[in-house]
This record gives C-alpha cells, structure tokens and sequence, in this order.
C-alpha cells in the first residue's frame, strides 16, 4: 500500500502539474471556475492597535480548483493578468464580497473598514470607475468603508493612474499602497498619489525580533509614513513581540496571523475580536 500511495502520489503530482501548466495558462479554466462557483472569499482581520479591536477585514481570494486543489491567490491573479481576464475575475470578486455583505454587516460595525485587492490591468480596463461604481452601490449604504489596496510594485508600473486614485478618493473611497518596501524606489510616487494607508510587507515585521537592534529602515518607513499623513497598517504579524513592538512604534493597524488567519464569513462571526495581551 506503500507502492500503490506512492503512485498515486506521483499521478496526483503529475495531474496537478498538469493542470498548473497547460491547463491554467489557457483562459477556460478560470472562466470556467467562474462559472461554476470554484472561487471564494475569505476575510483577514485588521486589529487597531491603540483598542486591539477588529477596525476591518482585507478580502482575499481563493480557488478550490477540482484537480489542482487550492491554488493560491499569487498564482491564479498572475494568470487572469497575462490572459487578460482580470476584469471578469474582480467582477466576480466584486460579486462575492456583495453576496456576503448582508451578513458582513451583523458582523463588522458601522464604519467598519473593507479591504480589496485590485491588479494593475483593472485600472487601465474602460469599465474600472464603472466597476467601481456598481460594486459600492451593490453594499448596505454607508456601512463599510471601502479601502483599494494597490502594491507598491504595480504603483510604479502605473504611474500614470495617479488621477484614478484622485477619482477614488473623491467618490469617497480610501486607497493602500501594499507590500510598502518589496517594490523599487516608490518614494515619488508616494508622495505623488496621496494614499491613504501604507501597509508595511511582512518581510519588514518579519525581521523583528531577528536582530538584536532595531530595524533603522522600519523605522524610516514609519517616520516617511507620518510625513506623508498615511495612516500605517503592519502585515504578517505573527508574534506578540512584533505586535508590541509595531504598537511602542505608532503603528496605526495590525493584521497577521497572530491575531487571525484569513476566515471564512462563519469563522469570522465566532472569532469575533479575541483580545490578545502584550
Ligand atoms: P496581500 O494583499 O499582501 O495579502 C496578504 C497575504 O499575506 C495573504 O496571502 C495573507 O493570507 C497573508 N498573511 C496574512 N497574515 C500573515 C501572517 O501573519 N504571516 C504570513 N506568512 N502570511 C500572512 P494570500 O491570501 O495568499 O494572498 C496573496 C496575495 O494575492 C495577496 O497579497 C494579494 O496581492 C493577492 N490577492 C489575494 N486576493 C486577491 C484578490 O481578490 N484580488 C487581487 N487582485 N489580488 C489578490
Ligand atoms: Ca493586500
Ligand atoms: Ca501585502
Ligand atoms: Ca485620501
């Protein structure tokens, strides 16, 4: 049963390859996913960090692929993007997070914050300020606040969008730049586009910890942030030694796993904003 579990192990290996590289790179397979209801939203905690109190979530995708298995949000974004089918993926997006915003709204406060990923090509795509549009008025009225996140990798690719994010703040919506410090030389842009938050990558809050000084450059990043008037959002926390030392640091938000893993809408109505102790 050893031999008959390896075979199947090396098929269901060579299946999922399979599917990763032929079929996925055809844009069926998504479209298809679409259709026939393999994705899904899940919703990550953001803690404040002078309450410790959940202030929002950050949506994020999955794919429950039938034969690869759950593909991961990296991966099956970079395919939407070089088959040109990002706008129907975030449509879709769009269509899950309004599936679930009745019950979002029993669970998150009035005000509560709701994060959402977008990928540079949507940006360029003529329907984006209607997308936009349609998936706010798709939401209970006045009860979330929508915050676009956008990396700092693709910010430096578009810098020409800088009049969408004036747009998007006009019709009210606030706007994040993601992953701050895996990208290259930002800085103008930074202070060009006016974003709201800055969500600090976890390779940053990783480090904490690690070395016996402080990290100079997280601390450059927080001062640079508080010159800009951008509120500061630390990812990836996942020790209560790095939660207090973001929090001695000013840090405005907290999202990672030591406070909560990315949850589906049920587990995220139990998880409810377990306090957590420094
Ligand atoms: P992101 O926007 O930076 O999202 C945060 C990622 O960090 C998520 O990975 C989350 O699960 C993970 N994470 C959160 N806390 C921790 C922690 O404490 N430790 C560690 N090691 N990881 C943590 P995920 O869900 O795999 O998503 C990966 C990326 O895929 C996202 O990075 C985002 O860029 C993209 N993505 C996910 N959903 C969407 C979507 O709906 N639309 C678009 N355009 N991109 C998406
Ligand atoms: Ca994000
Ligand atoms: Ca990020
Ligand atoms: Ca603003």
């Amino acid at each position: 049963s050893i031999l008959t579990g390896l075979v199947f192990g090396i098929l269901g290996g060579a299946l999922c390859a399979y599917f990763l590289t032929v079929r996925l790179r055809s844009g069926k397979e998504i479209l298809m996913g679409i259709k026939r209801g393999q994705f899904y939203v899940v919703y990550q905690p953001v803690v404040d960090a002078k309450e410790l109190k959940m202030s929002g979530v950050e949506v994020l995708m999955r794919w429950n692929h039938p034969i690869a298995g759950l593909i991961p949000p990296d991966a099956f974004i970079a395919f939407a993007e070089a088959q040109q089918l990002i706008v129907p993926l975030t449509r879709h997006l769009f269509e899950l997070i309004a599936r679930d915003a009745q019950k979002l709204q029993h669970i998150l406060p009035a005000g509560a914050r709701l994060g959402v990923n977008l990928a540079p090509s949507h940006l360029h795509s003529p329907t984006f300020k209607e997308d936009i549009q349609a998936f706010a008025a798709s939401l209970p009225p006045n009860h979330f606040q929508l915050i676009f996140e956008i990396t700092e990798r693709d910010m430096v690719k578009e810098n020409e969008a800088s009049c969408l994010f004036t747009w998007m703040n006009e019709q009210g919506f606030q706007t994040a730049v993601d992953d701050f410090g895996t990208g290259h030389s930002a800085l103008i842009y930074l202070e060009r586009f006016k974003l709201d938050y800055l969500k600090i990558d976890r390779g940053f809050v990783n480090s904490i910890g690690l070395e016996t000084v402080t990290s100079p450059v997280l601390d450059a990043v927080l001062t640079l942030a508080r010159k800009l008037s951008m509120t500061t959002v630390a990812e990836g926390v996942e020790t209560p030694e790095q939660a207090k030392w973001l929090i001695d640091r000013g840090v405005n938000y907290l999202q990672g796993y030591y406070f909560a893993r990315p949850l589906t809408l049920e587990q995220l109505k139990s998880w409810g904003g377990q306090q957590k102790t420094y």
